[in-house]
């Protein structure tokens, strides 16, 4: 067939923007330990199986399947992944994903127990990023006087890339909530002084004081700024404790208006989902403001992935939307995400090519970009 040529992306090396370090995993993993790196949720620590329901695992089986040459089975697949071992499945997953750059967020899982992900791609095309809540958590429990702590939170981030970090990330989103601002002194002093109470009952903190967590990011995201580097915001879907009511990426206003706040690149993650039409939105007005789309994390059926990406580009400007998986621990979730990533991406580029929005030489350069330039544009890789 001479058919008509399509949006070709398959010989991209795509940039993941968002990712998380591999576990080492040196025992072979059983089918509830598979199942709970697939879902959010509790279910399957309380051993309620519903993650086999999803139809996020059901395409990982088959497609995983397909590639191992055996049976869509999955005591077939854990058998098959045992006998190959963690980091061969690793590398030869990797490959065939064809991942030409990583930004990893070292706020989880602990990448002491990891594989070295610097490794996994060529030279410089490797960032890492700080996770701001574990920090400013050790200082709480550190510094007794809050003058001391805001004083020891802009050393710590006066020079980010001297400490090996390429930008910084916060989960705000599914602790307090996104609408981050400034308070008074006096509101700030008592979540001081009751985030302290927690430590000296429990010997650590986790941050759940609004105007104390909220005077720390804006600390931070100041410092940022002036060194003008990547922030990235966990919004929408998350770890089941999120109030999904409060990671819509609205609440942002005041971070996205603040003039002392503008030299900073605000990534919105996820996707936003399922607000991607306000991330969008948010990518389209605001100059600092970038949307990434993960193809892993929210564990999504196909249509709904092709919706929230077909939508962001229908919205936000291609120099503004970033593709990632949001994969940790297991490789799988790299690889599979990057073969969605390519052919959603193709897809909904294809239906622009098709209805005369773009021509094809364009939309594979939009292909290009979304997958990899921008992102290694954001974050400063080389190559
Ligand atoms: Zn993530």
């Amino acid at each position: 067939m001479g058919g008509t040529r399509v949006v070709d992306l398959s010989g991209i090396q795509v940039v993941d923007n968002h990712c998380h370090p591999l576990e080492r995993f040196d025992a072979p993993l059983d089918r509830r330990r598979w199942h709970s790196l697939f879902t959010e949720s509790d279910y399957e620590v309380r051993g309620e199986h519903v993650t086999r329901d999803m139809v996020y695992l059901r395409r990982l089986t088959r497609r995983l399947a397909g590639h191992l040459g055996c049976a869509a089975d999955e005591e077939q697949l854990l058998t098959e992944r045992a006998a190959r071992g963690h980091a061969a499945m690793t590398s030869d997953l990797f490959a065939d994903a064809g991942i030409g750059g990583l930004v990893v967020d070292l706020g989880f899982p602990d990448p002491s127990v990891g594989l070295p992900m610097e490794t996994l791609v060529p030279d410089g095309r490797y960032c890492a990023l700080l996770r701001l809540e574990p920090l400013f958590q050790r200082l709480v429990a550190e510094h007794a006087m809050l003058e001391e702590l805001l004083a020891i939170v802009d050393a710590e981030l006066a020079d980010l890339r001297g400490a090996g970090f390429g930008g910084v990330k916060s989960v705000a989103g599914y602790r307090t909530g996104l609408e981050i601002r400034p308070w008074g002194r006096e509101e700030v002093e008592l979540s001081f002084a009751q985030a302290r109470a927690e430590v000296a009952r429990t010997g650590a903190v986790r941050l759940g004081h609004k105007p104390l967590l909220d005077t720390l990011l804006l600390r931070a995201l100041a410092k940022a700024s002036e060194q003008e580097l990547p922030v990235q915001f966990h919004v929408g879907y998350g770890d089941r404790d999120v109030d999904l009511r409060l990671a819509n990426p609205l609440h942002l206003r005041h971070v996205l208006e603040a003039p002392e706040l503008a030299g900073a690149k605000i990534v919105l993650l996820h996707g936003c989902w399922p607000y991607w039409r306000e991330g969008a939105f948010l990518a389209s007005v605001y100059p600092n403001t970038y949307l990434d789309i993960s193809f892993g994390i929210p564990f999504l059926g196909r249509a709904e992935l092709a919706a929230t990406t077909a939508g962001a580009l229908a919205v936000a400007p291609f120099s503004k939307v970033m593709y990632s998986s949001d994969g940790a621990r297991v490789p799988e979730i790299f690889w599979l995400s990057a073969h969605d990533g390519r052919e959603l991406i193709g897809s909904a580029l294809d239906a622009m090519v098709s209805s005369g929005e773009l021509g094809l030489d364009e939309a594979e350069k939009v292909g290009y970009r979304v997958l990899a330039g921008n992102a290694a544009e954001v974050y400063g890789l080389k190559g």
